[in-house]
């Protein structure tokens, strides 16, 4: 399927991208929920398979729903073309799988998500791919790391849970000296704030878990890049060992991508307005926001990020016991392991994200017994200060 390439702003391209209407002219995009499709003759299934007529085949492959989800994130992100899969880590998973073979090399940073870190850490190497992890805010570490044989760069910007922010434009640049690609994980930024492809990535993936759906329902993913790398790398591993994103999650997604800048500009206001508040809260000894100047890497932020987007992490002075009493003190953020949701939504990264780290790790990746992570939801701003500042109150 062709999609029409217009110069429409985001907002735009996020209601209109992407659509096809079928025979009846519905308003809203329609759920095909479908596995496979039918053809009008023998004639017309032998060239539907051999390419000459370019339409579904079965729904590993393609489905209409999920390629218009393809499409509108396609058209938003400035991306020739896209892949959308099941959930966010088969999204990972298809890119580095389709960037590596035996005997090649990848480097990533190290602050990367459980699952992405095992991916590049255990399971690359099983099938002979080495790896090597860095501290991503340190550009001589990705210089010293890098090597001829490396093929693929691996990094999020904002990382999880300390949301520190690595110089896309800079990584990207040390790639492609060795010929090799970038690959970022956009998820904390979100593709609001954040257009990775245009700092110079090649590639960009998201979990559509968080805030695409951003309201708790469907797993989802996306790979986005140039068409020829999707078409002749990636489409082969979807086709073969199908990752594909189910019809129905494909309609949810699609219908978030909406309402995302409308959701993802108000969870953003709060989270800086919250960010603020907790930076002078006696009880809070580092607050950790990509959009304050006190962040680390804050001129880079500004730079390389429209805002601080919807993350904030904080360090509670008292250590786990503060953290612990905080967290069950709150009465209208939760407490949950996901992000990017309309319900606010707080995780103790020590003894549940990251508790399978070794405190070793733990401590290399800045993540102490007093550290949480606050995603920012929809509820009005001023009862999230309160429910805030009453549990501080408590610790
Ligand atoms: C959640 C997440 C993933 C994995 O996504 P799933 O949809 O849960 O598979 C990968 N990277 C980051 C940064 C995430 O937050």
């Amino acid at each position: 399927m062709t999609t029409e390439k217009t110069n429409w702003r985001p907002a735009t391209a996020l209601v209109h991208g992407g659509t096809t209407r079928s025979a009846f002219g519905e308003t809203s995009e329609a759920m095909f929920l479908t596995q496979g499709f039918v053809y009008d003759s023998a004639e017309a299934a032998e060239a539907r398979f051999n390419g000459d007529d370019p339409g579904f085949v079965y729904s590993r492959y393609a489905n209409p729903t999920v390629a218009m989800f393809e499409a509108r994130i396609a058209a938003l992100e400035g991306a020739e073309a896209a892949r959308a899969t099941a959930s966010g880590m088969a999204a990972v998973n298809l890119a580095m799988l389709a960037s590596c073979k035996a005997g090649d090399h990848v480097v990533a940073a190290r602050a990367l998500f459980g699952s992405c870190r095992y991916i590049v850490e255990t399971l690359l190497p099983r099938f002979g791919v080495s790896s090597t992890l860095v501290d991503g805010t340190d550009l001589d570490a990705w210089k010293a790391a890098i090597r001829p044989e490396t093929v693929a760069c691996f990094l999020e910007s904002p990382t999880n849970p300390t949301l520190e922010v690595i110089d896309i434009a800079a990584v990207a640049d040390m790639a492609h000296a060795v010929g090799a690609r970038l690959i970022v994980d956009n998820v904390f930024a979100t593709p609001i704030w954040q257009s990775p492809l245009k700092l110079g990535a090649d590639v960009v993936v998201y979990s559509a878990t968080k805030h695409i759906d951003g309201q708790g329902r469907c797993l989802g993913g996306v790979v986005l890049s140039d068409e020829e790398w999707i078409a002749d790398e990636v489409m082969p591993l979807m086709k073969h060992t199908g990752p594909a994103l189910s019809p129905f999650n494909a309609w949810v997604l699609l219908k978030g991508l909406e309402t995302l800048p409308v959701r993802v500009e108000r969870q953003t206001a709060s989270a800086a307005r919250l960010a603020d508040l907790l930076a002078d809260h006696p009880a809070v000894k580092r607050l950790i926001y990509p959009g304050r100047d006190d962040h680390p890497q804050a001129d880079l932020a500004r730079r390389q990020m429209g805002a601080g987007s919807t993350m904030i992490a904080f360090e509670l002075a008292a250590g786990k016991e503060a953290a612990f009493h905080f967290a069950n003190a709150l009465r209208i953020v939760q407490l949950s392991n996901n992000l990017g949701d309309a319900k606010s939504l707080v995780t103790h990264p020590a003894t549940t994200t990251h508790q399978s780290l070794t405190d070793e790790a733990r401590a290399e990746l800045g993540i102490s017994d007093g550290l949480l992570r606050f995603s920012v939801g929809l509820e009005d701003v001023e009862d999230l200060a309160e429910d805030l500042t009453g549990a501080l109150a408590r610790v």
